[in-house]
Formats: C-alpha cells, structure tokens, sequence
C-alpha cells in the first residue's frame, strides 16, 4: 500500500496534519510520518473494535445521502465533489432552479473537499465539476491553492511587518 492520496487512512492522516501542522496536504505528500502513524493506529483500533477487515479502501464517487439532504436544506456542511453533484440535481429538481442557481444556492452553506479534505476553491471547484480530472490532480490543485494563499498571506504579513519596522 502506497502512502499517498489512495491510502485507505489517507484523508484521516491529511485532516489531522492539516489542523496540527498547518499542512497543506497533496498526493503524494499527504501527511508527516506522525500524523501518518497517528492515523494508522486509531484506523487499527477502530477496526479491531468493530471487528472489520483493516484494509477498507477509500471510495471517492460514494454519496451520503444523509449529508446531501442536509446541504439541501441550507445546514453548513462539507460535501465530497460527487455530493455536491447530488445536492446540485437535487436542488434543481426540488426547487424548479436551473444549474447556476443551485450552485449559488450551494455555495451559502456547503465547503467542497476534495478526497484529502482540502476545501476546493471556485476555480478548482469548476475543474472538479468538469469531471475529466482525477482524485489526484483535484488534491493537488487545491493544495497548490492553498499553499499560494498562505504565502501571499506571510507575503503581505512581511511586507506590513518592514513598513512598521522602518
Ligand atoms: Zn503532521
């Protein structure tokens, strides 16, 4: 098993260095070792708690429901591409909205993600939508997002901080 973005335990192992260590996480460079080894152990005791197999492969295209109807309703809440999809269709159908609507609609209350828990920006949002890029292309395109927001942040940081020092 590869430690990238496929790894079953992947998106645990992004979401934990992400609030640790601030990381921003890509494919290939999802975790550090710690946060990697943080989310194995607790994968491992969650499996031998429940008595299930421990290689349980992420599937990114499945739908919750549960979550869909939420987003539909307006609660604020992280949807996966493909639920947003659903919540799209759903909206459309149920309020009579064409597509821009329901993604004006969406876009109130819901966070996209990607398969590594990345919050995906409009432009990658609108690549994800499209459908022809992979899992792995849409992580690391909103990893690359967020790494150029955090460095025009410390950028302008730097630049506020000199000013005050002059
Ligand atoms: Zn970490």
């Amino acid at each position: 098993m590869d430690f990238n973005g496929s790894h079953p335990v992947a998106s645990a192992a992004a979401r934990l260095c992400r609030s640790l260590h601030d990381h921003s996480p890509s494919w290939e460079d999802v975790a550090c070792p710690e946060c990697w080894d943080a989310a194995l152990l607790a994968d491992k005791e969650a499996a031998t708690e429940a008595g299930l197999d421990l290689e349980c492969p992420a599937d990114t295209a499945l739908v919750d429901e549960v979550a869909v109807s939420r987003a539909v309703a307006g609660e604020a809440i992280e949807l996966t591409v493909a639920e947003w999809h659903a919540a799209r269709s759903a909206l459309m159908k149920r309020r009579g909205v064409c597509v821009r609507h329901a993604k004006f609609l969406l876009a109130r209350n819901v966070t996209v993600v990607d398969a590594l828990g990345n919050p995906l920006t409009p432009p990658v949002l609108g690549v994800a939508a499209r459908g022809v890029a992979s899992t792995a292309r849409i992580v690391n395109l909103a990893s690359q997002a967020r790494t150029r927001r955090k460095t025009a942040r410390r950028a302008s940081f730097m630049s506020t901080a000199a000013e005050l020092a002059a």
